[in-house]
């Protein structure tokens, strides 16, 4: 083999993306997907989250569970333990599969509907009684709803039936309690009508009296004895006036239904499908909303007997939207925008962070389909997804809001923290992955779940209100190895002997990429004869800094349609592009403390400060120096055993061998500063930083060793302040 004919034509499709030569070959066409993935080929043969059954009635925290948990649950109850229930399991299990197999075909339905169909197509083969058994069994499941695959429409139906069970949730209190007001303060106006004239006439006293003894009662009579000094009205004109304007407004309000099932069209919508609508349904429904708390305080006064006009009628005469508070909003159905997908550009979604940061009870779906969009094309800047991987990022930056981000694939795993986001005081921001990219070539479940895998769209969640930290109010939970750069498997194959071989691979955002056919021109295939030691794995590329890797060639491991192992290189542009992804990462791991500069920082000034302390110690503890020579000068005698060589204050240096390696001078810059083979700290390459770097580390460096000497470049800004700075160092 040509060692340096091959590298060499891979080197140029690394830099320029462009193959020349016959070396590589275009991966079009081939059906590569990454190594890792080559066990997922039949996603309806292995048990995972979905689809999901959305459970009827149930509570927002609960009214989303997958096929499979409910399926373990009803085996658990119905098949007897041992081998005696081995035969239900094994036909639970198959039926299940027989469901996901068809709802990933694209059939719908209710859980009971789907099980009957998949119990009578396993009867069909095995005989009537496993159907009859496995319908006996379907009475244990306790759940019942639509069953819904990892599907592009799947997001929104799911946030909104989680919605709608918030929704639910607070029309019951608010039903209860809007009940309890209306009966009390008809009671205070019936009680005062059967106090007044009117209320004491013949009629009036024949009507509240029941059924069977009114012939026995002469009314005429009755009414002569009790009306005498009964007033006109018992109640005096401005309550009478309140009271009867505070029950019309509760009995006319249209925020909630007043019966669980009234008809729809008497009561407000709240789910949207764009933020303009939304927020203009909002503003218009704002007075309405605002004399609705009023009459409901005004009411809880009055059945209490505690309205005191005197006081309270100069506050409600002032009352307005204005004097809302978070209390009175929870109350409400908050607001629920879904954004189709492909309208977040649109220009009624423009002020999605504008309403967000307003502080209204509104909760956004937005739903991105494609995170490898092109958005400059043309310009040779290969600006993958900024916009939509980014927007809960921006959101989180906006405070005082519950912020989640997820691949579809992962929100059955996150049903929690969605029902914590709706039922949140205050704007939610929901930003999903959908997995279904156009011309994607894996299925939505896979393509989602390789998106957060590859770090292209992590799993986050942020709760502005569940405390004053990040460590309180952010979590990367359900991420694989948050701790990691990528996360990395174990990949077993056979090779050309058959023997299993078993590697780690990473699986990084390039490996993302390479799903993605519309990409594939980033790639180019390397036939197993051209393989050579020049190329490295993408992930172990990346560590490399910009001198040792421009001798590299990355690489992915990938499989064909065979499964064959393969290799693809990769070009500029998608390194460059994963390299990106992974600062953003990094910068996610600060958030969740993995990495946190600033407690590395704390750390490696604690450990210098102990390794002084010890060399201190270790120095008053050493037998004190012999008696200096009777000849030897007086100035050598003084002059400490560790001083270094005279040195110009212009010199930058550093005192190396009395460096206790506390990493913090790499901390500011890691090109500038770097450690010999002794693990201690000298200057790498003095131009490939700044003075203010270089001052910055020596005012950092606990044992005082860097000297920063004087700028090499007359023209930094702000030298004469750095100089002062500089001084007592150098
Ligand atoms: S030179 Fe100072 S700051 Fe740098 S590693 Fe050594 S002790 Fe730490």
């Amino acid at each position: 083999m040509d060692m340096k004919a091959r590298p060499s034509e891979q080197q140029i499709f690394h830099l320029t993306g462009r193959r020349q030569g016959d070396s590589l070959r275009a991966i079009d066409g081939l059906g590569l997907r990454p190594a890792l993935l080559a066990p997922y080929r039949d996603l309806g043969a292995l048990r995972h989250d979905f689809p999901v059954v959305l459970i009827d009635g149930a509570d927002a925290a609960d009214c989303v569970r997958p096929l499979s948990s409910l399926v373990d649950e009803m085996l658990r109850e119905v098949a007897p333990r041992g081998v005696e229930g081995e035969r239900l399991r094994r036909h639970g299990l198959q039926l299940e599969r027989n469901i996901r197999r068809e709802v990933d075909a694209g059939a719908g339905g209710t859980l009971a509907e789907l099980w009957e169909t998949a119990a009578a197509g396993l009867g069909a083969r095995a005989g009537e009684t496993l159907e009859q058994v496995l319908n006996y069994a379907a009475g244990s499941l306790r759940a019942e709803g639509e069953v819904l695959g990892c599907t592009p429409a799947m997001p929104a139906r799911l946030v909104t039936h989680a919605w709608r069970a918030t929704r639910d949730a607070r029309a019951r209190e608010f039903r209860s309690e809007l009940g309890r007001l209306t009966l009390k303060l008809s009671d205070i106006l019936r009680a005062a009508y059967s106090h007044s004239q009117a209320g004491r006439q013949p009629e009036s006293l024949k009507a509240a009296l029941g059924g069977s003894h009114r012939d026995a009662f002469d009314f005429d009579a009755l009414s002569r004895i009790v009306g005498k000094g009964a007033p006109l009205d018992e109640l005096p004109p401005a309550r009478r006036a309140r009271l009867e304007r505070t029950l019309d407004v509760l009995q006319s309000q249209r925020f909630f239904a007043t019966h669980a099932d009234a008809a729809s069209d008497e009561v407000y919508d709240f789910e949207f499908d764009n933020c303009a609508a939304a927020a203009q349904a909002w503003r218009a429904r704002l007075d309405e909303l605002a004399a609705l708390v009023k009459a409901i305080s005004i009411a809880e006064l009055e059945v209490s007997g505690r309205y005191v006009e005197a006081e309270h009628d100069l506050v409600f005469d002032a009352f307005d939207a204005s004097a809302l508070g978070t209390d009175d909003l929870a109350r409400f159905p908050d607001y629920l925008v879904c954004i189709p997908p492909g309208r977040n550009e649109a220009p009624e979604n423009a002020s999605l962070m504008d309403l967000l940061s307003s502080g209204l009870p509104i909760k956004v779906l937005v739903q991105t389909d494609d995170l490898l969009e092109d958005s400059s094309i043309g310009t040779g800047h290969f600006a993958f997804g900024v916009r939509s991987a980014r927007l809960a990022t921006a959101a989180m930056g906006l405070g005082g809001m519950y912020v989640l981000q997820s691949a579809s694939s992962n929100l059955a795993a996150l049903r929690w923290e969605i029902a914590r986001g709706l039922a949140c005081r205050g704007p939610a921001l929901f930003s999903v992955y959908a997995g279904a990219a156009v011309g994607a070539a894996l299925p939505p479940y896979l393509g989602a779940a390789a998106a957060m895998q590859s770090r292209a769209f992590p799993a986050f969640t942020y709760d502005a209100a569940a405390g004053s930290n990040w460590a309180t109010r952010f979590s990367l939970q359900n991420n694989p190895q948050p701790e990691d750069n990528w996360p990395v498997e174990i990949l077993r194959y056979c090779d050309d002997a058959q023997q299993t071989i078993e590697q780690s691979c990473a699986f990084t955002f390039a490996d993302f990429v390479l799903c993605d056919p519309r990409h594939g021109a980033h790639f180019a295939l390397v036939p197993r004869a051209q393989w050579n030691d020049a190329m490295l794995p993408a992930s172990e590329w990346l560590k490399l800094d910009e001198t040792t890797s421009a001798q590299r060639i990355p690489y992915l491991l990938a499989v064909d349609a065979d499964d064959a192992l393969q290799r693809v290189i990769v070009d500029a542009k998608v390194m460059q592009a994963t390299r990106r992804c992974l600062l953003l990462w990094n910068r996610l791991q600060e958030h969740a403390g993995i990495h946190d500069s600033h407690a590395d920082r704390l750390l490696a000034r604690a450990k210098a400060a102990w390794a002084a302390s010890q060399q201190a110690a270790a120095s008053a503890a050493a037998p004190a120096p012999a008696a200096p020579a009777a000849a030897a000068p007086a100035s050598a005698a003084s002059e400490p055993e560790s001083a270094s060589p005279a040195r110009s204050r212009d010199e930058a240096w550093i005192e190396t061998a009395r460096c206790p390696s506390c990493n913090e001078c790499q901390l500011i810059n890691d090109r500038m500063f770097a450690y010999d083979e002794r693990k201690q700290a000298y200057i790498k390459d003095l131009t490939a930083g700044t003075y203010r770097q270089l001052v910055e580390a020596a005012e950092s460096c606990q044992v005082a060793i860097i000297h920063p000497g004087k700028p090499r470049d007359p023209n930094e800004p702000g030298l004469e302040e750095l100089l002062v700075r500089a001084e007592p160092f150098r």
